[in-house]
C-alpha cells in the first residue's frame, strides 16, 4: 500500500502521501465543487480563497481546493432546486431503486473509500472501513424506507374524512464535521432523497473528499443531476447555505457555537433544522458490574477516532468500592493500544485531525494536572518511527483523582482523554451525570436490571446505553437532549423530519354554512 499508485476519478496520487493534481493538466487547485452531477470549478475562481487541506497523518499537503462562494452556492441550490421536481414525483419505490444501486457501489469500492476516509481524517483504516459501512447502511436503509412513506386517512362524520400526505421539504442542505465524513454525508444525504427532497452538501473544510466520491456515485447508480451536490468551504460557505431562501432545511453537525449560529441563520427563513451537536457524556459502572465488559465500553466510548467522537463517554463514573480493580484493568489495556500510522490495519489511535485540535488537547491536560488530576496513562505526544508521519498523534490517556468542577470534566476536549470519577450512592451519581449543558448520551454498566432501568429512566440523554457504549445502528435514532442537540438521524423517526405534513378534507356531502 505505501508505494501504490491510486487514482480517484481524475486526480492522480503518486505514492501513499502524495500532493493530488488533476491529470488532465497537472494544475492546482483542484476543481472539487460537485454540482449536477459533477465536478464544476468557481464561476469567478478567487485566487485568496483556496483552502488548504493536509493529511492528518503526515501533515502534508492533501489537496487544494477553490473555496465556494455566494456563486458556487447559488449555483448548486439552484441545481437542486430543478431537479427537485423530477425526483420528488417519482415513486418511492424508483428513488429507493437508485439509491440500492448507489449502496452497491460504494460496496464495491470500499476500500477505495476507506482509504481516502483515513488520508483525509487520520483515524485508523479499520474504524475508516466501519465508517464507509454505516454510510451504506443508512442509503440501503432509507432505500427500503422510501416505497412505505404515506400519510393517514381519517374518517369524518358523514361519510366525509380527511388525509394526510407526507411531502418532502425541497431542497435540504447538509453540513457536516471533520470526525466522520462520509457517515454525515449518508446519514443526511439518504433520508433526505429517499423522503423525495434534493440535497446540498457542506463537508467540513478539513475533510473535503468522500462527500465528492459519493456523488459521483450516486450519479453512477441513475440519481438524476442535481439532486445531489457538495459545495467547499468552511463557515462562510455554510452561512450562505443557511439563509439561501431557496433551502428549506439544514442538518447541521458539529459544535454547540455553531450550531447556534446554525440555527439564528436558518431562522431568517423560518427553516426548520437538525443539529447533532457536542457532548460530555456520562458512564456509570456499578460495583455488580462485569468490569471487563465496562472497561471494554469506557474504551468504546473514549478512544475511537482518536477520542474525535461526540458522543463520547468522558466522563467514567465507578463506584469507588471496584474503583482500583476497574482502574488496573483499564489502564492495562489502554497502554496496549497501537498509536501509529492509520493505515496500519492494527493501529488503534491514528493521527488527530490537526495541529491546533491536538494543541487544544495537550491544554486541557496540562490544565487538568494543575488542577489535580493525576494521569495513569499516556497523554503525551508520540512521534511516529516512521518521519513521515509528521502528525499529530497522542497516546490514549486515563485521568484519575478528578472532580467534577475541573475544566477538563466540564468542557469537550474531543480528544483521546477519559476522566475517571469514583461515586457511592446510585442517587449521588445520577445527580452527577446530569449536571452538564449536554445530552448526548449516556450508559450505565450493571446486572441489576432493575437498577439499570432505573438509572436510563432518570438519564438526560438523547442515546442512551445499558452495559454498552457507542454501538450505533441505522435502525435506531441518534441524537441529544439539552445543548447537544434537536431532532434525530437514523430510524423511521428521521422521516419526520424530512418531510412535511399536508392535511386534505374531503367534504362527501352537502355544504351547511350558518350564511
Ligand atoms: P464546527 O462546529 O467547528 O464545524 C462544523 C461544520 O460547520 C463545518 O463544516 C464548518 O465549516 C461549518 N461551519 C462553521 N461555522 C459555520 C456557520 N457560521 N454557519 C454554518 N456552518 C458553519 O465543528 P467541528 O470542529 O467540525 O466538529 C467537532 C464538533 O462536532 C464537536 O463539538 C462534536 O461534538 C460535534 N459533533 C457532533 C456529532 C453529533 O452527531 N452530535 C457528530 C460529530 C461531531
Amino acid at each position: 500500500m505505501w508505494l501504490q499508485q491510486v487514482v480517484l476519478r481524475g486526480v492522480q496520487v503518486v505514492g501513499r502521501r502524495g500532493v493530488c493534481s488533476t491529470v488532465s493538466n497537472g494544475k492546482l487547485p483542484l476543481h472539487f465543487n460537485y454540482i449536477n452531477g459533477e465536478r464544476v470549478s468557481p464561476l469567478n475562481p478567487d485566487p485568496t480563497q483556496v483552502m488548504k487541506v493536509l493529511e492528518p497523518a503526515t501533515g502534508d499537503l492533501l489537496i487544494e481546493l477553490e473555496t465556494s462562494g455566494p456563486d458556487e452556492v447559488n449555483r448548486a441550490v439552484q441545481s437542486a432546486k430543478e431537479a427537485f421536481t423530477e425526483w420528488s414525483q417519482l415513486t418511492g419505490l424508483q428513488r429507493g431503486r437508485i439509491m440500492q444501486r448507489a449502496a452497491q457501489i460504494i460496496k464495491d469500492r470500499q476500500e477505495e473509500f476507506a482509504y481516502w476516509e483515513t488520508r483525509d481524517t487520520g483515524k485508523p483504516i479499520y474504524e475508516a472501513r466501519m465508517d464507509i459501512w454505516t454510510a451504506i447502511d443508512a442509503i440501503e436503509y432509507f432505500s427500503g424506507l422510501a416505497p412505505t412513506i404515506a400519510g393517514q386517512h381519517v374518517p369524518l362524520a358523514n361519510g366525509s374524512f380527511a388525509y394526510t400526505k407526507k411531502e418532502p421539504l425541497g431542497v435540504c442542505a447538509g453540513i457536516g464535521a471533520w470526525n466522520y465524513p462520509i457517515q454525515m454525508a449518508g446519514w443526511k444525504s439518504a433520508p433526505a432523497l429517499a423522503c423525495g427532497n434534493t440535497f446540498v452538501f457542506k463537508p467540513s473544510q478539513f475533510t473535503p473528499i468522500t462527500a465528492v466520491m459519493l456523488g459521483e456515485v450516486y450519479t453512477e447508480a441513475g440519481l438524476p443531476h442535481g439532486c445531489y451536490n457538495v459545495v467547499q468551504g468552511a463557515g462562510e460557505t455554510g452561512t450562505l447555505l443557511c439563509e439561501h431562501p431557496d433551502v428549506a432545511k439544514v442538518s447541521f453537525t458539529g459544535s454547540v457555537p455553531t450550531g447556534s449560529k446554525v440555527m439564528a441563520a436558518a431562522a431568517g427563513g423560518i427553516k426548520t433544522v437538525t443539529l447533532e451537536l457536542g457532548g460530555k457524556s456520562p458512564l456509570i459502572v456499578f460495583a455488580d458490574a462485569n468490569l471487563d465488559n465496562a472497561v471494554g465500553g469506557a474504551m468504546l466510548g473514549n478512544f475511537l477516532s482518536q477520542g474525535e467522537v461526540c458522543s463520547n463517554a468522558t466522563r467514567v463514573f465507578v463506584e469507588n468500592s471496584v474503583m482500583d480493580q476497574f482502574l488496573a484493568k483499564l489502564v492495562e489495556r489502554t497502554g496496549r493500544m497501537k498509536v501509529g500510522d492509520p493505515m496500519d490495519d492494527d493501529t488503534r489511535v491514528g493521527a488527530m485531525i490537526h495541529q491546533d485540535q491536538a494543541d487544544k488537547v495537550m491544554t486541557y491536560l496540562d490544565g487538568a494536572k494543575k488542577e489535580g488530576a493525576v494521569v495513569a496513562c499516556g497523554g503525551e505526544l508520540v512521534t511516529p518511527d516512521d518521519p513521515r508521519l509528521k502528525g499529530c498523534y497522542i497516546s490514549p490517556c486515563v485521568l484519575t483523582n478528578c472532580h467534577d468542577n475541573m475544566t477538563v470534566v466540564r468542557e469537550e476536549v474531543f480528544g483521546p482523554v477519559v476522566s475517571i470519577l469514583g461515586f457511592d450512592t446510585e442517587e449521588e451519581v445520577v445527580q452527577r451525570a446530569n449536571n452538564t449543558e449536554f445530552g448526548l448520551a449516556g450508559g450505565v454498566f450493571t446486572n441489576d436490571l432493575t437498577r439499570a432501568h432505573r438509572v436510563i429512566a432518570q438519564m438526560q440523554a438523547g442515546t442512551c446505553y445499558i452495559n454498552n457504549f457507542n454501538i450505533i445502528d441505522v435502525a435506531v435514532p441518534f441524537g441529544g437532549f439539552k445543548k447537544s442537540g434537536l431532532g434525530r438521524e437514523n430510524g423511521l423517526v428521521t422521516v419526520e423530519y424530512y418531510t412535511q405534513v399536508k392535511t386534505v378534507y374531503v367534504e362527501m356531502g352537502d355544504v351547511d354554512a350558518p350564511f
